[in-house]
């Protein structure tokens, strides 16, 4: 099943797994980095105990014999000081053998090896790396050094249980017992040094800080010597069915937590309650941080669906676009059936507008922070664009709807702004422009330094432009679908003839071009096989020469992309713009060795190409070629 599970040793019935390499990674990433933070293993079991009690609920509507003899689900935290011992115990779905050694001993998340290949050994960003991932059960061992699971799925016979053990070290050993119980029981051994957490009142302190949301009751007791009678500490109503008016900041901040088993507060939250035709609670979180596998468009959703306050299913992906999968929270409904599947969803005709209504409203509170004026306000706002900007910007290619309003939340980086950080609104953009400014300019590159560096630039730079810089990977999609912004077109300074302010008395390419039509002829003539056609350029100051896309060509980011994905993309020649008054093009014009012209006019090419951030066809023939030239020049000087 597993590769790196295949038993080790095997005596009766017990058997010893070995973890998979990644659970060992995390393991000891996990133990040396979280040493701070190690109270949350308690959060985290019972967030996990919470979620296999909602489990159960939910296939016992299906089966309602899973609940045996126990219909109240509830989760029991007890201590022994003496043995040192804490135990997590629920009355939830429980796992079966295999379950027991695909979930406690693997990491199923895709991406996972590489996000720890991340892993710096400087503890305070490992601790943040690994607050992203989600530690969850594993966080056990930051206290214990033995972990003894036990249980059994619901609806399996008792001679089904199965106890786990580990000491967190590599291995682990399964084997059966009986269990006369349903559900799961964890207990911690702790380390010599974290008898703290055996402390009642600490612990009681603990679950009501990060479990008192939770639906179900949590029991407080002690055993062995000191053995006392249960009690309830958590006042185990789930949090999105109370009024907003009764729940503090820290208490959707923990429930936050619970959801998205994130250790960093989350960015904001609304939580809302719809009446009328369709009633339903949604409390949606966006985070502070991107989680690691953000890029990962096929990766689990944040939403967890309720009908009734009976949870139904995690990922439901169905009440968001696409663009917006970072979200977090919970959607309980009313009136969707119990019995509701992904497919009965797909075809219910109220998601749609329940998805629409949702939608707006995570569009709406961030276009609440992006619009304050307060400093606060604006770094938070800052921060959420830096780890989500390039997923939001997927809205405008999805989400035609919404693009007004999507292009308010845009932030970028401009020629104004040396800092490189992308924090330019557009709003920003147009109350900096001249009033005479019709266009909204924009630059698309590979990278910031590329950019920043770009012959396209040096006319607007001249005339005091401002030019928005775009080297996200989504930009040349993105840019196909910008609408106008307050009345303005935007404007790709890399295409085409760009129309500037105030710029009546300047040339059209056609009476440009006709100045220096014998040159441009011997320079077409000499570049045929790789370019479209050279122009006189009107952009450029500095640069002798640069690349120009033509009005309905791909952009050269986006057919590099496209070819690095392996498409067919259409075959193209780019054209070469020159500029006319620079002395190396000077030069060539002036040159009558036809060998020499056609080398120069190569290198001229060749370097607008490198510019523009792009792999020559044939290096080797601009290193001769250059090599060449070095020569006749070290001739000239000897
Ligand atoms: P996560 O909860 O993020 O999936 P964990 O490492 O905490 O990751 O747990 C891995 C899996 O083990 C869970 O997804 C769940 O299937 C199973 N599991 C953990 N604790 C329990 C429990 N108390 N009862 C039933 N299943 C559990």
């Amino acid at each position: 099943m597993h590769k790196e599970s295949d038993p080790v040793t095997v005596e009766g019935t017990k058997e010893t797994l070995g973890f998979q390499t990644e659970v060992r990674q995390l393991l000891h990433l996990m133990i040396h980095s979280l040493y701070s933070n190690k109270e949350i293993f308690l959060r985290e079991l019972i967030s996990n105990a919470s979620d296999a009690a909602d489990k159960l609920r939910f296939e016992a509507l299906a089966s309602p014999g899973l609940l045996e003899d126990q219909p109240e689900l509830k989760i029991r935290v007890v201590f022994d000081p003496e043995a040192r011992t804490v135990a997590v115990i629920d009355n939830g779905i429980g796992m079966s053998r295999d379950e027991v050694i695909a979930n406690l001993g693997t990491i199923a998340k895709s991406g996972t090896a590489e996000f720890l290949g991340q892993m710096t050994g400087d503890r305070r960003k490992d601790a943040t790396l690994i607050g992203q991932f989600g530690v969850g059960f594993y966080s056990a061992f930051i206290v214990a050094d033995r972990v003894v699971v036990e249980t059994r799925r619901a609806g399996l016979p008792e001679d089904q249980g199965v106890r786990w053990i580990s000491d967190g070290q590599g291995e682990f050993t399964v084997e059966p017992v009986s269990r006369p119980e349903r559900g799961t029981s964890v207990t911690l051994h702790l380390k010599d040094d974290e008898s703290g957490f055996t402390e009642s009142y600490r612990l009681e302190a603990l679950i009501r800080k990060y479990s008192d949301h939770i639906a179900f009751p949590v029991d407080l007791q002690e055993s062995g010597k000191g053995a006392g009678d249960p009690r309830v500490v958590n006042s185990a109503t789930a949090l999105w069915t109370r009024s907003r008016s009764d729940i503090s900041d820290d208490e959707y901040r923990e429930f936050y937590k619970h959801l998205a088993h994130d250790f960093a507060d989350p960015l904001l939250w609304s939580h809302n309650r719809v009446e009328g035709k369709r009633e339903y609670t949604s409390l949606l979180y966006i985070p502070s941080r991107a989680p690691f596998d953000l890029w990962n468009r096929e990766a689990p959703r944040g939403l967890k669906l309720y009908v009734q306050r009976v949870f139904i299913m995690d990922d439901a992906e169905q009440f968001l676009p696409l663009y917006l999968r970072f979200v977090k929270g919970v959607i309980d409904s009313s009136d969707l059936p119990l019995n509701v599947s992904r497919e009965l969803l797909q075809q219910n005709p109220e998601l749609d507008a329940m998805r629409g209504a949702l939608t707006r409203r995570v569009i709406d509170m961030l276009s609440k922070l992006a619009a304050s004026g307060s400093d606060e306000d604006r770094a938070s706002y800052d921060k959420f664009w830096q780890g989500f900007g390039q997923v939001l910007k997927e809205g405008l290619v999805e989400d035609a709807q919404n693009a007004d309003k999507l292009l308010k939340l845009l932030r970028f980086a401009s020629t104004r702004d040396a800092s490189g950080a992308q924090s330019v609104s557009l709003a920003d953009y147009l109350a900096r422009a001249p009033e005479s400014q019709e266009r909204i300019y924009y630059l698309l590159s590979d990278n910031p330094a590329t950019a920043r560096s770009s012959p396209h630039l040096e006319k607007l730079r001249d005339r005091g432009i401002e030019v928005l810089l775009l080297t996200d990977r989504i930009d040349p999609w993105m840019v196909a679908h910008l609408p106008e912004f307050e009345g303005k077109a935007f404007q790709d300074v890399g295409r085409g003839q760009v129309p500037l302010p105030e710029s009546g008395g300047e040339l059209t390419q056609d009476a440009l071009n006709e100045e220096h039509k014998p040159f441009l002829k011997k320079i077409r003539r000499t570049l045929k096989d790789r370019v479209e056609t050279v122009n006189v350029s009107q952009r450029l100051v500095d640069s002798p020469a640069c690349i120009v896309t033509g009005e309905q060509e791909l952009t050269p980011q986006l057919r590099r992309m496209l070819a690095a994905a392996g498409q067919a993309i259409p075959e193209s020649k780019p054209t070469l713009e020159i500029n006319i008054g620079h002395p190396l093009v000077e030069r060539l014009a002036a040159e009558i060795n036809e060998h020499r012209f056609e080398a120069l006019s190569n290198i001229v090419l060749d370097h607008a190409l490198l510019a523009e951030g792009e792999q020559l066809e044939n290096p080797v023939e601009y290193v001769q070629r250059m090599n060449n030239l070095l020569l006749e020049l070290g001739g000239a000087v000897a």
